[in-house]
């Protein structure tokens, strides 16, 4: 009888349970999925109630079994949405409620749901020793992490400002919203897609929502149909080069009347394999000067989404600035803050919409900080996630360890979207249920 712990019962850590759970050999397999949460399955992302915030994929792209390509569109249609189609982008909330349907319908007597915290993992004999919040421990022979992170970093935020209650650190933990005035201007830091969400969310009659970054850049929409078809890369993998033959790759797409959507598609199959063959400094070029040119078009809004986005930035309701926060002190209606252009905006509210910190060794759980110091795990590459081998395996790799989605972003850059997770999940189970 093996025992897996899964720490985490996000999109992630429930992926790799169901796969484990519907291997036609698990017979002999024990499962305990640790994490606080009530829910299993929603995580950060998809435990959203505003229906207004939805998924950035076409449902048709996320049946939680590969088999089955439409079952989370039948599923909707069973649940409320009859007429959805696979090219649909329907609320996250939605998608939440299907994985956890699925977990709950794949559900046995194998299966032990612990709602604590995990605190540290510790070597137990050949096998590990997860330690709950609670002072209890649960003995496992293998462990995966799919603890996210999820979480916002607030290092850029000014101390008065971080301390006060105008702050709003992470408006993805339940109930951060709750205490905002109906009126009143609004800063929101970062113009990715937690901006987008708040934006949707947050508008109201009178209000300008202001949003700020570095580069005052927004998510591209996707298009209702794809742009004419672009011509695969072909370049080779030259050690040195391949950050810039990518760009180079890009920018020809673009000079053949091609966009850069389609470009970037092109090139994510192979987004793995481009990362690992690149040197640190390329690793720390791409990250200073195309990160956020690669999210835009990588990421990119659901049609309805831009759609509004575009509508409140016609009427004025929401206004982009190509700036950082400079200064913040309290006024009158909350925050006087003070942009990098000279500006100053009086706002009720100061929101982080930096989106997740993947630097693992500046969070705050002490699960990371206890087992980075224990050496069971390492950081990854450029201190994103953690290290691990092709398989997920963590490195040192002398621990029965594992790992997938968001914590494997240092090896493998393209590795936070569901698809990719489900992808993960299915070759954890196949290594550690046979
Ligand atoms: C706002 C947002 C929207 C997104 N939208 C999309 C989308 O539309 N399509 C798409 O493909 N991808 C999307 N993503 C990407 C998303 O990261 C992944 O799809 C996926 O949700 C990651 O799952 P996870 O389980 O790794 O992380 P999480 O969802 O963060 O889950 C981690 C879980 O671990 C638990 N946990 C944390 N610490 C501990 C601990 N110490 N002990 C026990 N449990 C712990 C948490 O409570 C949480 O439930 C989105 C991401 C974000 C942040």
């Amino acid at each position: 009888m093996t025992h897996v712990a899964v720490v985490g019962a996000g999109a992630a850590g429930t992926m790799a349970a169901l796969h484990l759970l519907r291997r036609k050999d698990s017979r002999a397999l024990r499962l305990s999925l640790i994490d606080p949460e009530t829910g299993t399955g929603p995580g950060v992302p998809y435990r959203t109630a505003d229906p207004r915030h939805l998924l950035n994929v076409p449902a048709g792209k996320l049946s939680a079994d590969v088999t089955v390509p439409l079952e989370f569109v039948k599923w909707l249609g069973n649940n409320g949405l009859p007429g959805a189609g696979p090219e649909d982008f329907v609320p996250r909330g939605l998608f939440g409620r299907y994985l956890s349907g699925e977990f709950e319908g794949a559900r046995d007597d194998r299966v032990t749901r612990i709602h604590r915290r995990a605190v540290a993992v510790t070597r137990q004999g050949d096998g590990l020793s997860v330690a709950l919040g609670n002072g209890d421990n649960v003995q496992a022979d293998a462990v995966i992490l799919a603890a996210g992170p999820n979480i916002p970093g607030t290092s850029w935020a000014p101390t008065w400002l971080r301390d006060s209650t105008v702050f709003v650190d992470d408006p993805w933990r339940p109930g951060a919203l709750d205490d905002i005035p109906e009126g009143g201007d609004l800063l929101l830091v970062g113009t990715g897609l937690t901006m987008a969400d708040m934006a949707c969310t947050l508008r109201s009659p009178g209000r300008v929502v202001h949003a700020i970054s570095r580069s005052g850049l927004l998510p591209r929409a996707h298009r209702p149909r794809p742009s004419s078809p672009v011509s695969a890369p072909t370049f080779t993998m030259d050690r040195g080069h391949v950050l810039e033959r990518s760009v180079r790759y890009i920018q020809d797409v673009i000079a053949e009347g091609g966009d850069a959507c389609a470009a970037v598609d092109a090139l994510r199959p192979r987004a793995g394999v481009l990362w690992a063959g690149m040197t640190v400094d390329e690793h720390e070029q791409f990250l200073r000067k195309y990160r956020r040119l690669w999210d835009i078009h990588r990421h990119r809004m659901a049609p309805q989404t831009a759609a509004r986005i575009d509508d409140d930035i016609a009427d004025g309701a929401l206004r982009i600035h190509r700036a950082e926060l400079r200064d913040s002190a309290a006024s009158g209606v909350g925050a006087r803050v003070t942009l990098s252009t000279g500006q100053v905006l009086d706002v009720c509210r100061v929101i982080n919409c930096t989106g997740p910190q993947y630097d693992i060794t500046t969070g705050t759980d002490p699960l990371w900080s206890r087992l980075l110091a224990s050496g069971l795990v390492r950081p990854g590459p450029l201190n994103l996630g953690l290290d691990t081998d092709p398989d997920g395996k963590l490195a040192p790799g002398d621990a029965p360890m594992w790992t997938l989605g968001p914590l494997r972003r240092g090896n493998l850059w393209e590795t936070t979207a569901f698809v990719e997770i489900r992808a993960q999940a299915e070759g954890l189970a196949a290594l550690i249920g046979s």
